[in-house]
């Protein structure tokens, strides 16, 4: 299901890519089109789809390295800030079907816009939670 993407690809070696930074369980490589210079893309190593079915400890070694990595990568591009982001399944805009993290750096008056926020009519909040709780 997930063999041939182009970011195992990458971690074959059989296509390039600016590493940043890697780990027994997780690599990480500058995004080929950056929302701002720096923008890092975080994976692991074990193909996996996207959060929707990662395992716990994978997910923790992707994230242990976002976190190792943020930081760094505010510091080096001069950033004000950064967004980190998962795109899961293409109505959320993934792609590339190899789990990735995105860290973006952001800078004021960048220019680049956070999604709009809609309104909950009467009601529907309660609807929604208890839809999610009753999975929990
Ligand atoms: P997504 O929409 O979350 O699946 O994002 C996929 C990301 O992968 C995009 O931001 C692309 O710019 C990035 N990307 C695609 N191919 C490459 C590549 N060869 N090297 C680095 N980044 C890539």
């Amino acid at each position: 299901m997930n063999e041939d993407t182009i970011f195992e690809k990458i971690l074959k070696g059989e296509i390039p890519a600016h590493k940043v930074y890697e780990n027994e369980y997780t690599f990480a490589f500058l995004d080929i089109a950056p929302i701002n210079k720096g923008h890092t893309l975080v994976i692991p190593k074990l193909p996996t789809r996207n959060i929707l079915s990662v395992d716990q400890k994978t997910f923790g070694h992707v994230m242990e390295t976002v976190r190792f990595l943020a930081p760094k990568i505010k510091e080096a591009t001069g950033a004000d800030g950064i967004n980190i982001g998962i795109n899961n399944e293409p109505a959320a805009g993934q792609v590339v079907f190899h789990l990735h993290v995105h860290i973006m750096p952001r800078f004021i008056g960048d220019g680049k816009k956070l999604w709009p926020g809609k309104e909950y009519l009467a009601g529907e909040a309660d609807i929604v939670l208890n839809s999610i709780k009753k999975l929990l």
